[in-house]
């Protein structure tokens, strides 16, 4: 029974797809009611990991600092995004390529709750990162298997961030200190694991926990130190992201972990080919600002814009507290605008307007994005404006996420 809802949960993920093929590597624009969606976003750090989580709570959560070299880029980066509070910070281990940057980010922003393992380090970084934390008057809450970071309802969808590892007192490597988070906003689940090995995703398998997640971080940078064909089968993404930099000296990440993944046909994403990596989800589906590296499933890459529609809608999942029936909705079945192409002069503008059937549809709410702002831009009610001579594509996208259309813009 929980194989086959399992089994059926991955179709529904894996149809709910879309990919967006940007020209642009800025995906913060893409706002798609943002404020109601988990975005996790595996900032491209070089050699490294840094995870930034915008819950649709309101609340920002920061995994890893990446290294201290980059640190200045990962402050612009959130700021970049209006973070002002980072509410949950996580060390996952005492290794510079994780909390280098963390102190610098610690200084910077107001910060709520920080977790660390329990070990101490006796490196720079390490001392600087305690230094960091009790200047600004915080302590250092341990991480552990089942320390709750966060169990709540919003949007009438569960949001819960657990830690399943580390599960040992000590480990005589420091990377298993690690924690496994699991995060999961309805039914979208990812499973962050910074650079834990082999010997914890057999003592969480053993442990008894639900590993099943739909995006995987993948364990230690692409590593032979993790991601076993075992620990492979329990998670079952369908994505996969490495936070790794390009040409690193530590052979990152491996053939074998790659040739891993693509035998289950799992989408791979990587930050030294790809840049940061950003997951939007509204709970039911995500969508992904880049084109898997690796794909599972063939996508054609002659237009600009992918989308596959659902087969079915999956079901909502129980809340914990008993809502008042809401009128049954009516699911938009289709977006049109009414222009597929137009061809406008630099400095002009053009109003695209969207006509979304049912016309009666629960949801009518959508959003725009430029494919490329530089050429053309749209804003939030759809006018689109040529910026310089080129092609850029306009899109609209309901605010499910499920539905959308484009028009190719010939800027002269
Ligand atoms: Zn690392």
């Amino acid at each position: 029974m929980e194989a086959e809802k399992i089994k059926f949960k991955k179709h529904i993920i894996l149809v709910l797809v879309i990919v967006f093929l940007l020209t642009t590597s800025s995906f913060g624009n893409l706002s798609l009611g943002a404020e109601s969606n988990l975005q996790v976003h595996i900032i491209d750090v070089g050699q490294g990991d840094s995870i930034y989580l915008s819950l649709p709570n309101g609340e920002n959560m920061l995994v890893d600092g990446g290294p201290g070299t980059t640190a200045t880029q990962l402050i612009t980066y959130l700021q970049n995004r209006g973070v002002n509070t980072i509410n949950y910070v996580v060390a996952t281990h005492p290794h510079e390529d994780h909390i280098g940057g963390l102190d610098n980010v610690i200084s910077t922003f107001t910060i709520g709750k920080v977790y660390m393992p329990a070990v101490t380090y006796t490196t720079q970084a390490y001392t600087n990162l305690i230094n960091a934390i009790s200047s600004k008057g915080l302590t250092s809450i341990k991480t552990f298997k089942g320390v709750v970071i966060l169990n709540t309802t919003t949007n009438a969808k569960n949001l819960s961030i657990m830690m399943l590892s580390p599960i040992s007192a000590t480990y005589s490597d420091i990377n298993n200190y690690s924690p496994f988070i699991r995060v999961v906003y309805g039914t979208t689940e990812f499973l962050l694991t910074g650079d834990a090995g082999t010997i914890v995703e057999t003592e969480v398998k053993n442990s008894g926990q639900t590993m099943y997640a739909d995006v995987l971080k993948v364990a230690h940078h692409g590593s032979n130190t993790a991601t076993d064909v075992t620990f492979l089968n329990d998670v079952n993404p369908s994505s996969a992201a490495i936070s790794v930099g390009s040409g690193n000296t530590d052979g990152h990440p491996t053939v074998a972990t790659l040739d891993k993944l693509k035998a289950k046909n799992i989408n791979i994403f990587r930050t030294d080919l790809q840049g940061s990596v950003v997951y939007t989800t509204n709970g039911t589906g995500y969508l992904v600002n880049v084109v898997p590296w690796f794909v599972g499933m063939i996508i054609p890459t002659s237009g600009p814009i992918i989308t596959a529609a659902p087969t079915s809608t999956p079901t909502p999942t129980a809340t914990v507290s008993p809502k008042p029936t809401p009128k049954p909705a009516i699911h938009v079945k289709s977006v049109k605008l009414n222009k597929t192409s137009l061809s406008i002069l630099k400095g002009k503008t053009f109003k695209l307007i969207p006509t979304i059937n049912p016309s009666n549809s629960s949801n009518k709410k959508v959003t725009w994005k430029s494919s490329n702002v530089k050429i053309a831009s749209v804003s939030s009610t759809g006018t689109v404006k040529g910026i310089k001579k080129g092609i850029a594509y306009i899109m609209v996208v309901t605010v499910d996420g499920k539905k959308s259309a484009k028009c190719k813009v010939v800027v002269k």
